[in-house]
């Protein structure tokens, strides 16, 4: 498949991100003609029996890897995360009297983005926050200080900047009379198990772990659909989306698509459960180095290391471009930290394969011996 001149490379980023070779190749193979269609899926109408059948069979098989219940209603959607940072509270605070409050735990970049913008149609409060000790870890669930009444509960399950990721599903109901907990789970979504009864609601841009950009997943419990405030802008009102089976408006058809064949590429690797094993093998073989040396670091508390993205430093700054560099020569790329972080970030997603990791793990090896 692949010409002998093209070199394929460990692709680092954390989004867009890397995908599944399998995948890209049965795209490539099915480009100008999917299944004796005479078209490309690209060029199909989404109201056509053919791109319907990719939808359901999408939608089934993202349910069946992930376990969703079937109280729980699953939406394609445009927007992105960030999307999702107004569309939820638009959804949801119509449940309160207004203004309602909504509680937010703040461990890293994203979810303080998140609460940011929802000020913007609730009352904020924080009920959590690691920010003074600069996100490097998550505050224990018995000092959150969650409100009696709230609309909802936010968190971050992977902070994709600060790579710190929740190796818990906290309970809220009890402390906020009921209140649903919703989670931007867009960087690890597929990655490990998920309970999602635990959640009222479950978000993620498909860009990180998933597919390509432009399709945000949105799972929802049934009985929080319907309660979308008035100025909610149609395509995003939960309820006209679901009653029309995510085709209100026209949704990112191609992304779905090859969504669908990751799906179907998942389930060939032995589902959630299986990659979840991989991955745990992926991020203990990368922070077992950085810790084995005092040339690297990572500030993370251990219990609540992200395994999807792993920031990084060297001890000597000095070298961060020349690592860079011979990062590149050996086909590792995108290691560069977020600007708000500094330092490095390797992001191994479910598509990074552990070659990918030990190739990585061999290089920050061989770096330390030259420059240590
Ligand atoms: C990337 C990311 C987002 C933002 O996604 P967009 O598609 O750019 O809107 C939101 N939350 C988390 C956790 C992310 O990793």
């Amino acid at each position: 498949m692949n010409p002998a001149s093209m070199k394929r490379v460990f692709n680092f980023s954390a989004g867009p991100a890397v995908l599944p070779e399998e995948v890209l190749a049965q795209a490539a193979a099915e480009m100008l003609d999917w299944h004796g269609s005479g078209m490309s899926v690209m060029e199909m109408s989404h109201r056509g029996k053919e791109f319907i059948s990719i939808y359901e069979a999408a939608v089934r098989d993202f349910r069946e890897l992930l376990n969703v219940p079937a109280n729980y209603r699953i939406l394609f959607l445009q927007g992105g995360g960030i999307g999702e940072n107004a569309i939820v509270p638009l959804n949801l605070v119509g449940r309160k009297a207004q203004p309602a409050t909504v509680d937010f735990i703040q461990t890293g970049s994203w979810s303080s983005k998140s609460l940011k913008e929802a000020r913007k149609y609730a009352n904020v409060n924080v009920a959590a926050s690691s920010e003074a000790e600069k996100f490097a870890g998550i505050p224990a669930r018995d000092t959150w200080k969650l409100s009696k009444d709230a609309a909802y509960v936010h968190i971050c399950t992977n902070e994709t900047i600060d790579g710190v990721e929740f190796q818990f599903a906290p309970d809220v109901a009890a402390d906020t009379n009921g209140a649903p907990l919703v989670a931007d789970m867009s960087s690890h979504i597929l990655s490990r198990a998920v309970d999602v009864s635990k959640y009222g609601v479950i978000f993620g841009g498909a860009q990180k772990n998933i597919g390509p950009a432009g399709l945000t997943i949105v799972i929802v419990r049934e009985d929080l659909i319907g309660h979308a405030l008035p100025i909610c802008p149609s395509a995003f009102e939960w309820k006209l989306v679901d009653d029309n089976n995510s085709m209100y408006n026209t949704p990112p058809t191609y992304a779905i698509y090859i969504a669908g064949l990751v799906f179907q590429w998942l389930k060939r690797q032995g589902g959630v459960a299986a990659m979840e094993e991989r991955n745990i093998a992926k991020a203990k073989l990368l922070y077992d180095t950085l810790d084995s040396t005092g040339f690297y670091s990572n500030r993370i508390a251990k219990e609540c290391r992200s395994r999807m993205n792993v920031p990084f430093f060297l001890r000597d700054e000095s070298l961060n471009d020349t690592f860079l560099a011979g990062a590149k020569e050996r086909g590792l790329v995108q290691l560069k930290g977020h600007k708000s972080v500094g330092g490095m970030r390797a992001s191994i997603y479910n598509a990074m394969p552990i070659e990918g990791v030990q190739a990585l793990v061999d290089y920050l090896k061989d770096f330390e011996k030259a420059h240590g």
